[in-house]
């Protein structure tokens, strides 16, 4: 277990996690799928202690908790392994709180962190009505007029959009300049043209919710640009550099649910007057993905390492985040193959980790801009 690497601290997190997971979340989790509805109490304990979710990366001044990237990995874990649809509270509050950390002002960070480190959710809305797999191309714009942005566009599968107070949002200023055009923008909730306008419903991860967004004739002032002119494109790529780490660590975390469900499986099933447990292609299947998700935490743990030596770490982000994704494929196959007619059994928790991975795998990007990212960078 990537356990060894962890510091006696990090080792402490994971327990309060895993606990605090154990007594909060796991109770709701039957009924979070079956209603695609998070009680409020719980959001209240994600979003505040014990769990402050949002806040994790957010540095002390403004109220925030400032762990490492390790640290955040092993609580993504915890979270992953308990009920992956509330990731969201930490992996969106990871994506929006970075836009300010990486690219706002001093007074940018103070103005808007400080609000998440007191509870507020920030959604993090680049993926455009085109393809979400090339940013680069999004239709959304942000005409200058005066001192402020008109904004007009379409937003897709923008996570939490409903319940966030902040919106980090991507638009071109000028679609002659092409990708050198993308800017970033904070946007309140309230602000008039801002319209949510459908509910993304989805096969897997109930509970977390995505929208689709509509701007029209949105106006933000002009001191909710972050950074200047054209800097969009580049923090986005960035930021997610910075937070496809703590999914990864996500992933291991339902991959190691499913894992779990299906050593128990075995231990328990008998065919043919023998455990299942006894028979060796179960057992070699179960030793190559133990392997497989010691090797994903570890990836994961290298990047999450790396990311505070140096920015350049994307591909080893982005190895990271594809293994982990195609370690948790494997992982809710092989558990489901396992429980045999049980697999798809809505009494066991199989088939939810099935419908939960499948959901999730294209989030922040799918496996195959992993590994346009990951060959870009060698061939470089
Ligand atoms: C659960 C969930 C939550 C999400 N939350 C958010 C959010 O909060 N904010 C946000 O902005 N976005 C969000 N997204 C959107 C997500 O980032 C996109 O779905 C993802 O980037 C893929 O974009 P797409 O769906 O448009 O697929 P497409 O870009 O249309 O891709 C379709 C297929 O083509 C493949 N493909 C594309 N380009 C290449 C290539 N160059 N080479 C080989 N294959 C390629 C892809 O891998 C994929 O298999 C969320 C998505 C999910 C599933």
């Amino acid at each position: 277990m990537a356990n060894a690497f962890y510091s006696a601290e990090q080792k402490k997190l994971q327990a309060t996690y895993r606990e605090a997971a154990r007594e909060h979340i796991s109770p709701l989790v039957k009924e979070i799928d079956e209603t695609d509805h998070v009680p409020q109490a719980l959001v209240k304990k994600l979003v505040q202690p014990p769990f402050s979710l949002p806040a994790l990366s957010v540095p002390k001044k403004f109220g925030g908790l400032e762990l490492d990237k390790v640290s955040i990995g092993i609580i993504t874990e915890e979270i992953g392994y308990a009920c992956p649809a509330l990731i969201p509270f930490l992996e969106i509050g990871q994506l929006y709180v970075h836009v300010i950390l990486l690219g706002g002002t001093a007074d940018q960070q103070k103005r808007f962190l400080t609000r998440i480190a007191a509870g507020e959710i920030g959604c993090y809305a680049l993926t455009d009505e085109g393809p979400g797999s090339d940013p680069a191309g999004m239709k959304c714009v942000a005409k200058a007029d005066g001192n402020s942005f008109v904004v007009n566009g379409i937003k897709r599968l923008i996570t939490f959009a409903d319940m966030s107070d902040l919106f980090a949002v991507f638009a071109n200023e000028d679609p002659a300049l092409g990708p050198k055009g993308i800017s970033a923008f904070i946007v309140e909730k309230d602000t008039p043209g801002l319209k949510l306008t459908k509910h993304c419903a989805a096969m897997g991860l109930k509970g977390h919710r995505a929208y689709n967004l509509a701007f029209e004739n949105m106006r933000v002032p002009a001191d909710n640009r972050i950074g200047k002119t054209g800097d969009g494109l580049r923090l986005a790529l960035k930021v997610l550099s910075k937070t496809r780490i703590s999914l990864a660590f996500g992933y291991v975390g339902l991959a190691r649910a499913a894992f779990e469900a299906a050593v128990s499986f075995v231990k328990e099933r008998e065919v043919a007057g023998k455990k299942l447990a006894e028979k060796q292609a179960i057992q070699f299947s179960l030793a190559e993905l133990a392997t497989r998700i010691d090797a994903a935490r570890l990836l994961a743990y290298r990047a999450a390492v790396m990311s505070h030596q140096t920015d350049q770490h994307f591909k080893e982000t982005s190895m990271a985040k594809f293994y982990a994704g195609d370690t948790l494929i494997a992982a809710v196959d092989l558990a489901n193959r396992i429980y045999g007619g049980y697999g798809s059994d809505v009494d066991f928790p199989v088939e939810r980790y099935l419908r939960d991975a499948y959901t999730w795998i294209a989030a922040q990007g799918t496996n195959e801009i992993q590994k346009l990212i990951i060959s870009r960078e060698i061939l470089k």
